[in-house]
């Protein structure tokens, strides 16, 4: 929903103008009339009723405690948030689950539910710009959450633990969360589960400890990340920590599967191929490296997830390596994760890079150069499908993928390769630990390479017809 405040008509504008002088010249004013609620939801048509209004989350302290065999998960979060408004009410997104207790600054606060909202009224009503905290006391059998271009996501009771993972969305399932990209925050992950199984989330490893037969993994990370880049991961997980560039990586790959199977052979990459989009994106944006490989088939895809990427089994199947996929994912550290969209209509900018990122690769490795593939793709473009702004449910298209990365080449072949690389390194620099646009990245584009380029993103974005391939001076 979108509130329709743009569109009132003259009349009962003026209507509404006499109304509001007449109550602010009224002396009886309700001194706390001035607070109202936060919006249930950010106005993002790719995501109804996603995310919420009316403050910003700085961090989530989150600890939770989940027990495989009945798939049950309590839960207690401390939402750091800061004002956007006088706030007499707030909403946080939570899936399923059941709140026993909300306070607010140490107060005890009213809560209810509207479906996947819980609405959160303080006792008293909340400054704009005051910092305040949220604590929430829940447990239940968390669900999944449909993301229907991408299969399963949400929280996935397996057979052995649990996955929780999806975009556009899939925090809401395990924790109370202002869940989408335009409001990024860090994470202290706490997650205790029974000895002997692993539980892998995003960020740097805290200290783990064990008592009564249960053991607590600590995760944390400190650059701001998008919620539905969080993951949890439990199960009997064969752990590889070590250190790379000076940061700690941690991967896993399921003990049931072979320790030198295909998994484990292309994670074991990771540290290099970050290395390799590195010397071209610019540094590495976290604290900390890794990838996790699962063996749900209900993960029909691999997943960015911050610092960490989840790999499902799709990619292996062939029983050969897929470094492909690992290139991917972890140009998305940069594209997606470091910055990130604001809103969806813009997913290119995330998928179009880390496509980007794979044609960079194939002709690292000695196989088909980047113009080459940009050759191929560009002869087979269905060119009436849009890249930006392709509709909720093109999200995950090709337009997205394919012409998203075409896009970028000519990007390349219209300013040369010194000034692209540079766009590049600029875009993950200024905007690290942030969001950005379409029209951003134009603009940027156009100011590092002084050159006007509006109308190739126009044509190579969105035009309708095949755009013409500019040619290098
Ligand atoms: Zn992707």
């Amino acid at each position: 929903m979108r509130p329709t405040s743009a569109r009132v008509r003259p009349g009962l504008a003026l209507a509404l103008v006499v109304a509001a002088v007449l109550l602010a010249g009224c002396p009886a004013a309700d001194p706390d009339g001035d607070f109202r609620p936060g919006a249930a939801d950010v106005g993002d048509p790719y995501v109804p009723g996603a995310g919420n209004g009316g403050y910003d989350v700085e961090h989530y302290r989150l600890g939770v405690d989940y027990d495989p065999p009945s798939d049950r998960l309590s839960g207690r979060a401390v939402v750091t948030a800061v004002a956007t408004q006088p706030l007499s009410r707030f909403n946080l997104d939570l899936h399923g689950l059941e709140v026993t207790a909300v306070g607010v600054d140490g107060d005890r606060a009213r809560h209810r539910r509207d479906g996947d909202e819980l609405v959160v009224t303080p006792a008293r009503g909340l400054a704009q710009g005051s910092r305040f905290s949220v604590e929430i006391e829940y447990a239940g059998r968390p669900g999944t959450q449909v993301n229907s271009p991408l299969g399963s996501g949400g929280f996935l009771h397996t057979e052995d633990g649990a996955i929780a993972l999806g975009q556009p969305y899939s925090a809401a399932t395990w924790f109370p969360v202002n869940d989408h990209p335009s409001d990024k925050a860090t994470y202290d992950i706490e997650v205790t589960v029974p000895d002997g199984l692993a539980a892998l989330s995003n960020g740097v490893p805290g200290e783990r400890s064990s008592a009564g037969g249960r053991t607590t993994w600590r995760w944390s990370e400190r650059a701001p990340m998008a919620s539905y880049l969080t993951t949890l991961v439990i199960g009997a997980y064969r752990v590889e920590t070590g250190v790379h560039a000076g940061k700690p990586i941690v991967t896993a790959v399921p003990e049931r599967l072979p320790a030198t199977g295909p998994e484990a052979v292309s994670l074991a990459r990771t540290g290099e191929i970050a290395d390799f989009l590195a010397e071209r994106f610019g540094p590495y944006p976290f604290d900390s490296y890794g990838g996790v490989a699962v063996s749900d088939p209900r993960v029909g895809y691999a997943l960015e997830t911050q610092s960490r990427p989840v790999y499902g089994p799709g990619f292996f199947r062939s029983g050969q390596p897929n470094f492909g996929v690992v290139v991917h994912e972890l140009a998305h550290q940069w594209f997606g994760d470091s910055v990130a969209v604001t809103r969806w209509r813009d997913i290119w900018l995330n998928e179009g890079f880390a496509t980007y990122a794979e044609w960079l690769w194939e002709e690292h490795q000695g196989g088909r150069p980047a113009q080459g593939t940009f050759e191929l793709h560009y002869a087979m473009t269905d060119w009436s499908a849009p890249s930006l702004d392709p509709g909720p449910e093109h999200m995950f298209g090709s337009a997205v993928y394919q012409r998203g990365a075409l896009t970028v080449h000519a990007l390349r072949r219209a300013v040369g390769d010194q000034a692209f690389f540079a766009i590049l390194r600029a875009w993950t620099a200024e905007r690290r630990g942030g969001n950005g646009t379409t029209d951003d990245f134009v603009e940027l584009a156009e100011r590092v390479s002084g050159k006007q380029l509006d109308g190739l993103f126009d044509a190579w974005l969105y035009g309708t017809t095949k755009p013409a391939v500019p040619q290098p001076r």
